[in-house]
């Protein structure tokens, strides 16, 4: 067993398949897992690579993939974090150890069925780079259904990026795409709608889908909204232009009702003193500002992506059967 205690950067292919799966506190799934992942790779009967990433479990995930390293080296590979950094940051990491010439994300908690990989790799060889999936029917509660339905609409309409179902982790990219994502150093992202801005032949299948085998969601509300945010940030400044926009509308409509005011004052006399005419003024200024703090949030939104280039998150060690991790 090699352990090196770097990521390795792109290589060319030098097998047809990487699945990449992050994993975080998923003991209970891991073994339901790989009894039905290696045998839907083994039966396709092409050189693959499973990549692991443990996401800084503090279950026993770590152990149970060093044993399934051991238990099948030549096909397996083990990306361990020293602290969890989150779902799309593992995928990442997924990504820069990828030596497949297709890669395939998948969720470890066996929602996203891996008997569905031959289609998406068929659907790589028929030419495009991109297969995103759409759930057939959706195995979730009820809230997650409704509140990602409508964050789909609102990515829909605020970025350029058109998927029918964003939340299936389960698609597939071909290496050229791997390559790009590899090249971004997005601190906050969402890898599909990444992998879309630069897909040039992307296209979208049907997939089944399944509840949760076992354990609960990794996501609490408050870091799905944390994830919504990267997703709405992340590939859209239409909030800030919204910001603005309304600054503008606000502070004309009050410039207005301040000039009516003026004009009644002198035509009909002071009304309370005043105090309206003051309300008016108030209002035009609290527009001006609210379309000031607008104009500085684009600016800053773009100067904070530009400057931010720390690591992204730390790999405690790597189990892979031979060595090609090159320093980075
Ligand atoms: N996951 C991860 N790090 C995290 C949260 C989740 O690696 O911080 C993994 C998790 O183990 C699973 C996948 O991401 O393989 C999807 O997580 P989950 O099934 O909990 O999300 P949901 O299906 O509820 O959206
Ligand atoms: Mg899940």
């Amino acid at each position: 067993m090699n352990i090196s205690s770097s990521a390795a950067t792109a290589v060319a292919p030098s097998v047809a398949l990487s699945v990449v799966i992050p994993v975080y506190n998923e003991e209970d799934v891991l073994q339901a897992l790989f009894d039905r992942l290696y045998p839907v790779l083994d039966a396709l009967d092409e050189p693959y690579e499973v990549i692991f990433i443990n996401d800084g479990s503090r279950d026993r995930s770590a152990q149970l993939l060093a044993t399934q390293y051991q238990l099948r080296p030549e096909v397996t590979r083990v990306v361990l974090f020293n602290g969890n950094f989150g779902q799309h940051m593992a995928i990442m990491a997924g990504f820069e150890q990828v030596r497949g010439a297709i890669a395939i994300t998948l969720d470890a908690d066996l929602q996203n069925p891996p008997e569905e990989i031959p289609r998406l790799v068929a659907a790589i060889r028929a030419g495009h780079d991109y297969v995103g999936t759409i759930r057939q029917q959706r195995n979730d509660s009820a809230f997650r259904r409704i509140a990602s339905g409508l964050m789909n609409k609102l990515r829909e309409r605020i970025t350029r990026i058109h998927m029918t179902d964003q939340g299936c982790m389960l698609r597939a990219y071909d290496r050229a795409l791997i390559d790009t994502l590899n090249a971004c150093h997005e601190v906050n992202t969402f890898i599909p709608a990444l992998a879309f801005t630069f897909a040039a032949t992307p296209t979208e299948i049907e997939v089944a889908h399944e509840e949760r085998f076992a354990g609960e969601s990794k996501y609490s509300l408050y870091s799905l909204i944390r994830l919504n945010f990267d997703l709405v940030t992340g590939f859209s400044t239409v909030p800030l232009q919204w910001f603005s926009l309304i600054g503008t509308l606000l502070s004309l409509g009050a410039g207005a009702l301040f000039l009516l005011l003026v004009v009644r004052r002198f035509v009909l006399g002071a009304e309370v003193e005043g105090v309206f005419t003051l309300f008016a003024l108030q209002f035009f200024l609290i527009g001006i500002m609210l379309f000031g703090i607008g104009l500085l949030g684009e600016y800053v939104g773009r100067i904070q992506q530009q400057v931010r280039r720390r690591p992204r998150y730390r790999i405690s060690a790597v189990l892979q059967a031979e060595t090609k991790a090159i320093e980075r």
